[in-house]
């Protein structure tokens, strides 16, 4: 009876745990060692959307808090890009050093087939487009596939177009012009979309400052600035916060956010691709109340998935870079609605999405909707 009791406990406890979501899976393949969690969070507005992460997790349990706090973020990030997707996610549980194997993503791929287009996935932390060629075999709701497998090829390509957008609007709120050149822009990390940001801001005349732990993609973008004549300062890990810059962008690490960044950060602004830039809810006040105005990162980002979610009507870059331009109005719409109602811009980009999935919602509850074939021009 004791036991009956314990046993109902925790599962009650887990079905607390996923109150907020839809539907998770576990995923279990003894022949290829594929042990797997994929969580749905909400389908209001179509099919969930979201990477396949492989981590050496130390427990089930930190997998599952994984997988269900980033499912929920990608309902978010889907309603703010006013993506036609929902949020999901899935994590493997293993070392991607050791214990991938060609069979273990053709098992993960059937497993994805069998939720029949109520999830689609791609590469994330710890999976590679190669992985994902195998779970191809199995089946087609696959995204961010390269573009010899006939997808949009490299996405760090519109999430910088994205960040450049979001630096027009902010100066546009800050100071009634768009015009990036004039100013000073603090880069922290010169990666693949970092770089093409510094690039496009020294051709567009402004000045900038970087910085990365990466020697050699320093010196490249000394080369890159001497090319187009522009003015650049490399500063030290550390230095990029307290410099005397108009905006700070951080496309690095995320969580960079803290106390002592935000104490010496002395711009008017924070714009920049690094996912989850705030070490903590409370850095958004504490932003505001210093007078920096922060552009929620994942509205800033959100080129990327833009390209993803496209990809499903077949490659078009010129489409995605329509897309991606919205990011411009509704970055200022959110920087409105904080301004308006005194609350931080996070607060206003929350509300902005839950406004979306309610209006959705409500439409879903009308209609009867299915998951029809017009998703995915592949099948
Ligand atoms: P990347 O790995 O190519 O580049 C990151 C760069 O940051 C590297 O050059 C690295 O050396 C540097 N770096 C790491 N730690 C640093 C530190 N302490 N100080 C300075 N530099 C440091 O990654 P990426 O694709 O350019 O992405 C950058 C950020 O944007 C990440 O947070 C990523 O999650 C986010 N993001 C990227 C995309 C995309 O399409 N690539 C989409 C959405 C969000």
């Amino acid at each position: 009876m004791k036991q009956l009791e314990k046993t109902m406990t925790i599962e009650h406890d887990l079905f607390q745990k996923i109150a907020g979501h839809e539907q998770v899976i576990f995923c279990n393949d003894p022949a290829t060692g594929l042990q797997a969690i994929i969580a749905i969070h909400n389908t209001t507005l179509g099919p969930a959307l979201g990477g396949t992460r492989m981590l050496p997790y130390g427990s089930v349990e930190d997998a599952l808090d994984d997988v269900l706090r980033l499912s929920e973020g990608m309902t978010y990030k889907c309603a703010a890009a006013d993506l036609d997707f929902g949020g999901g996610k899935a994590v493997i549980i293993g070392d991607p050093a050791k214990d991938k194997s060609p069979a273990m993503f053709r098992a993960f791929g059937q497993y994805v087939e069998s939720l029949n287009g109520r999830f689609y996935t791609g590469t994330d932390m710890g999976t590679t487009m190669d992985d994902f060629v195998h779970a191809m075999k199995e089946t087609n709701f696959i995204n961010g596939v390269p573009e010899a497998f006939g997808g949009s090829g490299d996405s760090s390509i519109p999430t910088a177009q994205g960040v450049m957008y979001g630096l027009k609007a902010t100066n546009f709120f800050l100071d009634g012009t768009s015009e990036l050149a004039g100013k000073t822009y603090a880069i922290q990390g010169l990666g693949k979309v970092g770089f093409k940001v510094a690039e496009q801001l020294l051709q567009a005349g402004a000045d900038i400052y970087v910085t990365d732990i990466n020697s050699n993609l320093l010196l490249k973008m000394e080369r890159r600035a001497a090319e187009l004549k522009g003015m650049l300062k490399i500063v030290g890990h550390d230095a990029i916060y307290s410099v005397d810059a108009d905006v700070f962008v951080p496309c690095a690490l995320g969580g960079i956010l803290n106390d002592s960044a935000v104490d010496q950060l002395q711009v008017n602004a924070v714009v920049g691709s690094a996912n989850n830039q705030l070490h903590r809810a409370e850095h958004a006040e504490k932003l505001r109340n210093k007078g920096i105005l922060y552009a929620p990162d994942y509205i800033v980002n959100s080129g990327g998935l833009i390209q993803v979610a496209d990809e499903l009507y077949g490659p078009n870059k010129a489409r995605v870079l329509v897309k991606t331009k919205a990011i411009y109005h509704s970055l200022l719409e959110v920087y409105e609605t904080a301004d308006n109602a005194y609350m931080t811009t996070v607060e206003a980009a929350d509300r902005k999405c839950k406004k979306r999935l309610k209006v959705q919602r409500h439409r879903s509850n009308f209609f009867t909707r299915g998951i029809s074939p017009k998703w995915n021009i592949r099948h």
